[in-house]
């Protein structure tokens, strides 16, 4: 039941690879219309929600960098454009259903977003709008995780949720290892120690450095999402 709130300001995550749901086309308007509906039941509870989205279902840097003379930088680049792609895309699918929505992105695109300005996205989370952050951080040679884990620390919220493709953090690639476990609880030393690959150093370390835990849980199971912004228990808490 959607009881009690356990936060009152959160970053959602959303990787790119999530929003093509079973992988037909770039993007799944089902997924969209799912994570919309879930967060418009959840902010009219009150809680403030941003949201950080990755771009990898269009194109992921690392990938192209070297092709055809890209180098890394440049692909970053279109990377970061790709995010845009899906921060507008996300923005549509909440506003259909009455959800206000800005987006901000890292570089300017001034005909289609915001700036990143820092204090205006808080102004706009304080009057109950979703704000969805696009472009990552604005430089190449970084993630859009490490994105969420700054703009959770700029705006203080106190949980970042990482809503991917699969259950939470387990400890060996269940792809490769039908026996791998699910771990409920990791600590960000565990994490990088035992090199689990959840998301990179500099995206933990930032949350480490903020005490800022981190919730990975599976975006693809209806519900996920309601549960995780309301804190209840789902996928895996990474904490001290
Ligand atoms: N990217 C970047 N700087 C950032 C964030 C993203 O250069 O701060 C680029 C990078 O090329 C990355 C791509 O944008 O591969 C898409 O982001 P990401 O791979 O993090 O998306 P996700 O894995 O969440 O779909």
């Amino acid at each position: 039941s959607l009881a009690t709130p356990k936060w009152r300001r959160v970053l959602l995550k959303v990787s790119g690879e999530a929003l093509s749901g079973d992988g037909q086309q770039n993007i799944d308007p089902k997924i969209t219309m799912s994570i919309a509906t879930e967060i418009a039941a959840i902010t009219k509870l009150g809680i403030q929600v941003a949201v950080v989205v990755g771009g990898g279902n269009f194109f992921r840097g690392s990938t192209w960098a070297g092709a055809s003379g890209l180098d890394r930088a440049t692909a970053d680049y279109i990377g970061m454009m790709a995010t845009v792609m899906n921060a507008i895309f996300l923005q549509a699918s909440m506003e259909s259903i009455g959800i206000q929505t800005r987006v901000q992105t890292a570089f300017k695109i001034a005909e289609i977003a915001e700036p990143y300005i820092r204090r205006r996205a808080i102004r706009h989370l304080e009057k109950g709008r979703v704000v969805i952050f696009g472009a990552g951080t604005g430089n190449p040679f970084f993630t859009t995780d490490t994105a969420a884990a700054l703009r959770a620390a700029e705006i203080n919220a106190e949980v970042m949720l990482k809503a991917t493709n699969v259950d939470g953090v387990f400890d060996s690639d269940p792809k490769k290892n039908p026996n791998a476990a699910l771990l409920e609880h990791v600590s960000y030393r565990e994490v990088t120690s035992k090199g689990l690959s959840v998301m990179d150093a500099t995206a933990i370390t930032l949350c480490q450095e903020n005490y800022i835990p981190v919730v990975v849980f599976n975006l693809q199971k209806h519900g996920n999402i309601s549960k995780a912004l309301m804190g209840q228990r789902i996928g895996t808490l990474i904490d001290q």
